[in-house]
């Protein structure tokens, strides 16, 4: 039996039960929101709106305020609404595809629609697509972007490429940050498609893990000044910043396509939840405010990640073909494996206690082509689980490329 083996079954014995499997924010960080609980003293909003009743379809203003401080939009360009934003991603989709963006017909209309989709990326988003029927294209994707050549080259080719996900920054799973040049090529290119659209998901835009805070360019201001202005619609929430599922989410946008939201939206709610809006923006108050909360948040990760980054170095160091994402911010590793080896690590982790995100989630339709890719969520476990369940994971990673070697 080699060594691997015997630490392997040794861990296993230990029968212990870790969920690393989802971004979760831990419940020491829910705890940093609690004041949330507190009774508001009033239900009456800055602008004499009782937020107790039906109505406001874009949002309380100072929520709006609120966001288009922390997005650096104008707040006219801001809406609010729902708790989530993958909500509001899911619903432009459908818009487009039922009703089409302003002056073009329906994606519906127009044969079958397809989504670039950088890979490894965010697989809800990549099941969006698959349950609204939206075909999905792989971009490779570098520490600052996806490969730009490719990009430019497809959306140039073909007018059914309707639009393309992305996390410019400290990205799902791998943590890259898009290159200013970046930004600036998807502002600028030329797109066979005149009703292409970025679907520009800010999830992590406050959530900095080093302690630069880093920015890119805003894509709104790049696509604008490359007369673009209705390329890009921005999502972010504060998923990760208060309480996930029970927080706010927004969507900003030109002028054009916050009318258009609005229009599509409001047969569906007769108004968002003002009274969780309003206490949001009690407790959140401002960017400063928010940017403080969130070195807490960051004071509390930070040393789950580097438990895992330790224990990577330790046990995986040395091993060929293995490497890891070290972010900078977001919540995600993303451990490399040789090809072949990702599924036989996670089913081997599951063996010995460890929930992990299944392998080839990071990729359109769950197929990974190489099969290489483990998203490494540390955020939800204690910092005492933590270390040990990376462990776990480099053994049995250890241990499929020993079974793979002995074949
Ligand atoms: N986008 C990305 C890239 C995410 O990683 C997540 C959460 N894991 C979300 C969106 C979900 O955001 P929300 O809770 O606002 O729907």
């Amino acid at each position: 039996m080699t060594s691997t083996q015997s630490l392997y079954d040794a861990f296993k014995e230990r029968k212990l039960k870790l969920d690393m499997s989802r971004g979760k924010p831990a419940p020491e960080q829910l705890d940093l929101s609690n004041e949330l609980m507190a009774p508001l003293d009033t239900y009456l909003a800055a602008d004499g709106t009782d937020t107790r009743n039906y109505g406001g379809g874009v949002g309380l203003p100072e929520a709006r305020a609120l966001f288009a401080e922390l997005l650096a939009v104008p707040a006219a360009q801001v809406v609010v609404d729902s708790s989530a934003s993958l909500s509001l991603m899911h619903d432009v989709i459908v818009y487009h595809l039922l009703n089409g963006a302003p002056d073009h017909a329906p994606w519906l209309e127009q044969g079958q629609v397809s989504f670039l989709c950088p890979v490894p990326g965010y697989d809800r988003h990549f099941s969006i697509c698959e349950k609204r029927g939206i075909k999905m294209i792989n971009i490779p994707m570098g520490d600052d972007g996806p490969d730009m050549d490719l990009v430019e080259k497809l959306v140039a080719a073909d007018a059914r490429i309707k639009g393309m996900w992305c996390v410019p920054k400290y990205s799902n799973p791998g943590g890259a940050v898009y290159a200013d040049s970046v930004v600036r090529r998807l502002a600028a290119m030329k797109t066979a498609a005149p009703d292409f659209r970025l679907l520009w998901d800010d999830a992590y835009r406050f959530h900095h893990l080093g302690e630069e805070r880093i920015a890119i360019p805003e894509i709104l201001d790049e696509c604008a000044k490359a007369g673009h202005p209705d390329r890009a619609f921005v999502f972010a929430s504060t998923s990760k910043v208060t309480w996930a599922g029970s927080g706010m989410a927004a969507l900003a946008s030109s002028p054009a396509n916050i009318a258009w939201w609005t229009a599509n939206a409001g047969v569906r709610s007769i108004g968002p939840d003002k009274v969780n809006q309003l206490r949001h923006v009690r407790f959140l108050k401002n960017a400063d405010n928010v940017a403080a909360l969130m070195e807490r948040h960051r004071q509390l990760l930070k040393p789950k990640f580097d438990a895992v980054l330790d224990q990577f170095g330790k046990l995986l160091g040395d091993v060929e073909g293995v490497s890891w994402t070290v972010p900078q911010g977001g919540y995600f590793i993303d451990l490399v494996t040789p090809e072949g080896q990702a599924r036989r690590t996670v089913s081997l982790a599951k063996e010995a206690g460890i929930t992990l995100t299944p392998a080839g989630a990071a990729f359109p339709y769950g197929r990974d082509p190489l099969d290489r890719h483990i998203r490494i969520a540390p955020s939800f476990p204690s910092l005492a689980e933590i270390g040990v369940a990376a462990e776990g994971i480099a053994l049995s990673l250890r241990l499929a490329i020993e079974e793979s070697q002995d074949l």
